[in-house]
């Protein structure tokens, strides 16, 4: 006789862990989560764990500042003091020249602040002195959040899996589920490589595997894959975490940066990527010239960087929709199923929330925050969730 679950969870990330995790604090009886690999060994391994509620999108915000409280509150959440996100709150500054960013930065500061979040223009002077490497000659507006930092995916995405394990949870780590089991239009359970099982509800956190719903459902679900490259650089002096992170609206490709591994500065971007077919990174090639030209944007919001040694690179996946967030709920036309996809570069600082919003909707619960404004249809109906930034990686 095939096992059978209240709910089944597809993905082992940051997402697919949060939301197990909340199901068996929801009181939501058998719990099971199959990931095909290991517990974050998706694109939650190629984040670069960057936290902050400095968005656009009301919603996002919202999410973003029910999420930054939980990773705060970390090992009080998952009932263990030994719990930890890793979590550095080194604060946030994000630095905009003259024009339309200088009044989305001024907008969402505005609004952060509106909704309780500690968070406030700043001077040269204030950012100077909380970051004295910094150029600030070209920029007009300077937003500052001081309760966000970085946190490390591994450990957060573990520690809902053991937390979710100790209150009974199966987490079936190496079992690939090959497809849905439907009755009419309904989802029943999963095929795995290890025999069907049954479930009440289905939650999918596939990330950029969720092209293979399509495959199962029918529904041909709007989202790219584009690869986003990764890298470290280092000077002599140590570039510490008590630097904030640092967002880059003047630079070309709206630079990030924060400290990594003690010393380096890690380096990403917020342009496009480089669109792809792929599922895999593996043998990503970066181009030489586009490392010089970030390498150049990053010596010119801070000089010191003039000489800097070009440490390593990496390079991950974003599931990226057309609006650039995430699609989070019911798939058109299939009960029992909710999904999440589209997380792009959002999904880590979004996930303990975005968890317990889905594990609420398989349960049949009232979700803390609307899950409307993420609804599949909003691209067909003409209403993309767009904030002043407008579609990209700030949001
Ligand atoms: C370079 C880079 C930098 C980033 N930086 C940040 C950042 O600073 N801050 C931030 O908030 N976000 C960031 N992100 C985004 C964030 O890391 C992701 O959105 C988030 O980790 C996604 O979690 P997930 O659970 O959706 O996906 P994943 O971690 O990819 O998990 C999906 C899991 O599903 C499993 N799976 C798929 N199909 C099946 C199947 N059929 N059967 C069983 N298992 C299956 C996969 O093996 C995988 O483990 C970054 C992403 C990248 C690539």
């Amino acid at each position: 006789m095939s096992k059978s679950y209240d709910v089944a969870v597809i993905g082992g990330g940051a997402i697919g862990t949060a939301v197990a995790f909340h199901l068996t604090r929801l009181g939501a009886g058998r719990v099971a989560l199959f990931e095909r690999q290991q517990i974050a060994n998706g694109t939650t391994a190629q984040s670069s764990g960057l936290l902050r509620a400095h968005y656009s999108v009301p919603a996002n915000m919202a999410l973003a500042k029910a999420s930054l409280e939980m990773f705060e509150g970390f090992g009080e959440m998952i009932g263990d003091e030994e719990a930890s996100a890793g979590f550095i709150r080194c604060g946030y500054i994000i630095v905009a020249p003259e024009g339309e960013s200088s009044q989305a930065v001024r907008g969402a500061i505005a609004h952060q602040a509106g909704i309780g979040i500690e968070a406030r223009l700043i001077d040269r002077a204030e950012a100077l002195e909380l970051h004295p490497w910094l150029n600030l000659d070209d920029i007009d507006a300077i937003g500052y959040e001081p309760g966000a930092g970085f946190a490390d995916p591994y450990l957060t995405a573990s520690w809902f899996a053991r937390a979710a394990k100790r209150a009974g949870a199966d987490i079936r780590q190496g079992v690939s589920v090959e497809g849905l089991l439907m009755d009419g239009n309904r989802v029943t359970g999963l095929k795995t490589s290890e025999g069907d099982v049954q479930a009440g509800a289905v939650v999918a956190a596939m990330n950029v595997w969720s092209h293979d719903l399509t495959r199962w459902t029918g529904v041909t679900l709007p989202m790219s894959i584009t690869r986003h490259d990764v890298l470290a650089f280092e000077v002599d002096e140590p570039y510490t975490p008590r630097f904030p992170i640092l967002k880059d609206l003047a630079s070309p490709s709206l630079l990030y940066t924060r400290s990594t591994s003690g010393s380096q500065i890690l380096v990403g971007t917020g342009d496009e990527g480089v669109e792809t077919d792929s599922t895999e990174t593996v043998d990503a090639d970066i181009p030489l010239d586009w490392i010089v030209e970030q390498g150049e944007a990053l010596a010119h919001r801070m000089p010191k960087f003039e000489e800097a040694r070009f440490v390593t690179s990496w390079s991950g996946l974003y599931d990226t929709t057309p609006d650039w967030n995430p699609v989070l709920g019911p798939l058109p036309g299939i009960e029992g199923l909710n999904v999440a996809f589209g997380l792009s570069g959002h999904g880590f600082k979004l996930s303990p929330m975005i968890g317990r919003l889905l594990a609420q909707a398989a349960l049949g619960l009232p979700t803390d925050q609307p899950l409307e404004p993420y609804r599949f249809s909003r691209f067909a109906e003409g209403q993309p969730l767009r904030g002043t930034y407008g579609a990209g990686a700030v949001s």
